[in-house]
């Protein structure tokens, strides 16, 4: 299977458009390497998946050649796979609406807040065919004869936006994806919103070639020290990197690889250096960046 990495940067992207912090000014600038918003696309044998429609999911597959359009308006691309119903991994959802109908694996949770909170699924229902493929953590599901991902159900640690719709605790609306290629016998595993790390997380990295993890904050509180706002990353249903208890140090090494993607605006690592980009690189977690490729 091919891993590709269409988008590294949290909600807002690097740089973001109302954000003048150190990080977002180097992205301007060209110091620091600017990154669409986060998403990853898998493919085997040809076919096609992304995992999160970001807003930034035209840019992304223009710049990815395996998910151009072949004849006429036929796209390799079959489904998108859901983690949860952030607008920054599924307004994309709205932009897909010109093909032939969009295939979604979605939880029941995020599902919901999908129809009854933001609406896309509703609204994207009026423009062509959606079809729902419930997913369910700890079932293994073939995509192919060769792909297939088994969810992992992973903790919130926010209350929802849309209340109305659910609470805190539900199941499923946060999940991480291992894939495996039955071919190959590799996997990776995705999960860019880790609020806690659960015991079902380390057991999805056992033998993974890769684990593409939640880079999202450096430091808990990051937002407010650097004055962009008043939320931890824990607030965000973020764990941190750093510190004892960090996401660094529970994570590193569980994989034969460990990349860092959902970086978030606010994230020193995301500047060549500093030392915060150093310690990562020392407990031998790599950065990622758009258009990274992993075969496994
Ligand atoms: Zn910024």
């Amino acid at each position: 299977m091919r891993v590709r990495v269409l988008g590294s940067a949290a909600g807002g992207g690097f740089p973001q458009w109302n954000c003048s912090c150190t990080g977002c000014r180097a992205a301007r600038a060209g110091a620091a390497t600017a990154r669409t918003q986060s998403s990853i696309a898998v493919e085997a044998g040809g076919r096609w998946f992304l995992v999160n429609a970001s807003p930034d999911v035209r840019q992304q597959m223009t710049a990815c050649p395996g998910l151009h359009p072949r004849d006429g308006r036929a796209t390799p691309l079959e489904a998108v796979l859901l983690t949860d119903a952030e607008i920054d991994h599924t307004l994309g959802l709205l932009l897909l609406r010109e093909g032939r109908g969009v295939t979604v694996h979605a939880t029941p949770a995020t599902e919901a807040t999908l129809r009854r909170g933001t609406g896309f699924l509703t609204t994207l229902e009026r423009y062509c065919p959606v079809r729902v493929v419930p997913v369910e953590p700890g079932v293994e599901v073939a995509l192919s004869d060769e792909l297939t991902y088994t969810a992992v159900d992973l903790p919130t640690g926010k209350e929802p936006r849309f209340a109305e719709v659910g609470s805190a605790d539900d199941p499923g609306r946060v999940v991480g994806y291992r894939f495996t290629d039955r071919s190959t016998g590799g996997s990776v595993v995705y999960a860019p919103g880790v609020a806690d790390v659960v015991p079902a997380l380390l057991d999805a990295c056992e033998g993974a070639s890769a684990l593409l993890v939640d880079g999202t904050a450096y430091a808990d509180d990051e937002l407010v020290t650097q004055g962009l706002g008043t939320k931890t990353a824990g607030d965000m249903g973020h764990l941190a990197l750093a510190g004892p208890g960090g996401l660094l140090e529970r994570v590193a090494g569980r994989a034969a690889r460990t990349v860092l993607v959902h970086l978030n605006n606010s994230n020193p690592v995301l500047l060549e250096d500093s030392p915060e980009r150093a310690a990562v690189e020392r407990a031998g977690v790599e950065i990622g960046t758009d258009l990274l490729e992993i075969l496994a």
